[in-house]
């Protein structure tokens, strides 16, 4: 499969050099030159495969140059091969509302399915070309954990991992910062997310940094992960199997958990709304209702993960709303940075055809979860909270699914203003708790960041 920047479409890439960069050159991200959908008759064939074996069917296209179907699917296997439940994901009915649980990994979100994967292509890759890479990953708090998890001891790589310092759970940090490997690097950033991803940004579009210390990045941007979430989606359609098509509420930060759902709708699965969820910081949820995409200031929230006001993959979407036009979306772009950046209606009834979007505040994030709890005795964590509180809020009610995006345990903090309690660890990971953390705190300063990355490798 040929490749292309949503920035420049004139010049192709392989999926190696998509994986190993994540964001191109130019600045733009990195998508299929052309998407081929399944045939009614390949769908059938897919919908009675086990978790592992779908994930081969669907992730295979995107990356035939890469390595061979056999070399994935044992790599496939190895990856999930310490989720704590059979099929990687589980399925719960919430009444009419199925929850689609993903945090059943090691670092208990959802970020787990694809970063482990992502973790063994690294490794993958690292026995055909000896040069050392270092990884650089800005996080809100999930993406931390699950990258350092894929990625601790492995050969022939350092992992930099930047979170915004005291602006993530404790449960958050400790999957982060307990770890003794001597590639592991953590940055306690004293800003906020954004600040975080701005930093990566321009240390990635550094060419001389980043060349030097062969940089490469594992950030949601990074196509790899969206085509290991697309696999969700199918394997959701395919148990729930109603024959109607659903729609899926995703709780929503860098837009690249529902890109993965777009990315099924493109490859043919019925999916009918996505429904954009979001907190008080709410770009998408304007934008998406109104045409409003200007930036405000983040504040924080209960469900941190989504604590972001420029949500990188909305670029993918652009790049199809501007029919794959890389010159205006560059221009889109520019706006964007700037704070100018209206979407004008044309364009935002193509986006609704595929979009629908909601908001929850804190104190109805809390509501909802205590709620469901009161109605169902379950216990979800905030961001999952958030997506059922949008299919609510919405009025929708029925073939609707929501993504669970983290165990409860990670945001006690939420849970006891909910119901009066926490949620533990699961077993296995009790060990967390008596661990020594261990991480550096760095000002929100570019050239400290790099002085700092170049003085540990
Ligand atoms: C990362 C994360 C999200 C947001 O996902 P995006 O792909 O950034 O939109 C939502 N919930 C949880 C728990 C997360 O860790």
């Amino acid at each position: 499969m040929n490749y292309i920047s949503t920035r420049n479409n004139h010049k192709n890439f392989t999926f190696k050099d998509v994986f190993l960069k994540g964001l191109a050159d130019d600045g733009g991200l990195f998508v299929p030159q052309l998407i081929k959908p399944f045939k009614k008759e390949e769908l059938g064939n897919l919908k009675n495969l086990s978790y592992n074996d779908l994930a081969a069917e669907i992730i295979y296209p995107f990356i035939g140059d890469f390595m061979s179907k056999n070399d994935l699917i044992s790599l496939i296997s190895k990856s999930y091969s310490n989720f704590r439940c059979d099929d990687v994901v589980k399925i719960i009915d919430l009444g009419n509302l199925k929850v689609l649980e993903l945090f059943h990994g090691p670092t208990l979100a959802f970020k787990d399915i694809a970063m482990q994967l992502i973790g063994n292509f690294y490794q993958y890759h690292l026995e055909r070309d000896q040069k050392k890479i270092n990884i650089i990953v800005a996080t809100s708090g999930d993406t931390g954990a699950a990258a350092i998890d894929a990625l601790k001891g492995k050969n022939n790589l350092n992992v930099f991992v930047l979170h915004p310092s005291n602006k993530i759970s404790p449960v958050q940090r400790k999957l982060m910062t307990i770890h003794e490997e001597s590639n592991v690097f953590n940055i306690a950033v004293e800003g906020n997310f954004d600040d975080c991803q701005n930093l990566v940004k321009a240390m990635f579009n550094d060419e001389k940094f980043s060349k030097a210390i062969n940089m490469s990045g594992v950030n949601s941007i990074n196509w790899a992960r969206i085509i290991a979430q697309a696999v969700y989606y199918f394997y959701a359609y395919f148990k729930i199997r109603n024959g109607q098509p659903l729609s899926f509420s995703v709780p929503t930060g860098n837009f690249g958990d529902i890109y993965a759902g777009y990315l099924a709708k493109k490859l043919g699965l019925p999916v009918d709304k996505l429904i954009v969820a979001t907190n008080k910081n709410d770009i998408l949820h304007r934008a998406i209702s109104g045409g409003d995409y200007t930036q405000k200031k983040v504040e924080e929230t209960n469900t941190p993960s989504m604590d972001i006001q420029m949500a990188s993959n909305f670029e993918r979407l652009l790049y199809d709303v501007k029919n794959c036009n890389s010159e205006i979306t560059k221009d889109v772009m520019s706006k964007i940075k700037d704070n100018t950046y209206k979407i004008d209606k044309n364009d935002l009834d193509k986006i609704k055809k595929n979009f629908i979007s909601e908001m929850l505040d804190e104190k109805e994030t809390v509501e909802m979860i205590k709620q469901i709890n009161d109605e169902y005795q379950i216990v979800v964590d905030p961001h999952t909270a958030v997506g059922i509180g949008a299919v609510k809020k919405l009025g929708l009610k029925k073939n609707c699914v929501v993504l669970s995006t983290a165990h409860p345990c990670k945001f006690p903090k939420a849970i006891e203003d909910a119901i009066s309690k926490t949620e533990n660890l699961p077993n296995s990971l009790n060990y967390v708790n008596d661990r020594k953390e261990k991480f550096d705190v760095l000002p929100n300063d570019l050239e400290k960041v790099k002085e700092y990355v170049m003085n540990s490798i």
